[in-house]
């Protein structure tokens, strides 16, 4: 029952994601490094990352087809990168890849307590090209592509190309504005669903009112999705997610769990679990609730894609 139709749903569910690829290189130090500083650990652990590639796997791995469209370069980094969402079952044919340009890449120290340092290099997602991602639109309404994702740390222009032209082929879109930026600001009221965390709801707010003062998350998220005529939905970690349409404003408890081992990706599991579900037909507070199972069960364990749950686990955990 629950489980069969979590799965027989998502298997019709067809989601183009749009955004950033990265390759993440994690070094274990007993502390972080102090500016002009050395520290010395042992192994170097990679795996794949970026927002919008995690997002893709959290939607394939949920049951949903996925489709990616993004940048890497030529060298070896970009070949794993793209490995690594094809053995996820991610197709790979939208993404470029660009001759003398660098993958994205995220350089990440962790310390013993597991607080981190990370720089990131853009590298070929700043390359992402506003036509291809036109061109990737248009070809997911051939393949009947029931949402597309966009998420952000590719160019304002690529998203606002991949937003506008989803609502010209009459597909939904779901925005994940981290970060947020004014190019990301100006496009906002071409999204169907936007998806900040509270601290990227504060950027919104500002952005949009420039307020004297700070609302509530509650107000601030109505007062985005009326001004916008978008749905809102706030993650909150711990503590959930908060639906927001203009008209009303609806918590959605996260599932509880323990132990939190790693919140890495915990968003990006929300956000392709959102758009897995509500590219199967289901209705927003259903996809919402989805994708905040989906975001509890991914805290569990280490690593952004690690802990990224199938739809049955997601089925369970809605019980
Ligand atoms: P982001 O990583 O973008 O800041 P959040 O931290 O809000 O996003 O997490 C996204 C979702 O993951 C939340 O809505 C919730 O479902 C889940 N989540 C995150 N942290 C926890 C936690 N500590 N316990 C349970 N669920 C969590």
């Amino acid at each position: 029952p629950a489980e069969e139709q979590a799965v027989s749903e998502s298997e019709a569910a067809r989601v183009l994601v749009i955004g950033a690829v990265n390759v993440d290189l994690v070094v274990e130090s007993d502390r972080l490094p102090g500016p002009g500083e050395t520290v010395v650990g042992s192994d170097l652990v990679r795996h794949g990352g970026g927002k919008g590639a995690n997002a893709a796997v959290a939607a394939a791995r949920a049951g949903a087809s996925v489709r990616f469209c993004g940048a890497v370069g030529d060298e070896d980094m970009g070949a794993s990168a793209l490995d690594g969402l094809a053995g996820e079952g991610v197709d790979t044919s939208h993404v470029a890849v660009i001759d003398g340009v660098s993958t994205g890449a995220a350089l990440i120290v962790v310390d013993r307590d597991g607080e981190n340092q990370i720089a990131v290099a853009a590298g070929a997602n700043r390359r992402v090209d506003p036509g291809r991602c036109r061109g990737a639109v248009e070809h997911a309404r051939s393949w009947d592509a029931g949402c597309v994702l966009v998420s952000t740390e590719i160019p304002a222009a690529a998203v606002s190309a991949a937003l506008g032209a989803a609502r010209d082929q009459g597909i939904p879109t779901v925005l994940n504005p981290a970060p947020v930026s004014a190019g990301i600001i100006d496009v906002l009221t071409t999204a169907d669903v936007v998806t900040p965390n509270s601290a990227e709801l504060g950027g919104l707010y500002r952005g949009l009112f420039a307020p004297g003062t700070t609302p509530s998350v509650p107000q601030m998220a109505h007062a985005v999705a009326e001004h916008c005529g978008v749905t809102v939905v706030v993650t909150l970690g711990a503590d959930g997610a908060l639906v927001a349409d203009g008209r009303r404003t609806t918590p959605i408890p996260a599932v509880s769990v323990d132990p939190v081992v790693d919140t890495t990706g915990a968003g990006d599991t929300f956000n392709g679990v959102l758009a897995a579900s509500l590219a199967a037909g289901d209705d927003i507070t259903t996809a919402v609730r989805r994708g905040v199972a989906a975001g509890s069960l991914s805290v569990t364990r280490t690593g952004a894609r690690t802990g990224m749950p199938t739809a049955d686990a997601i089925a369970r955990a809605m019980r």
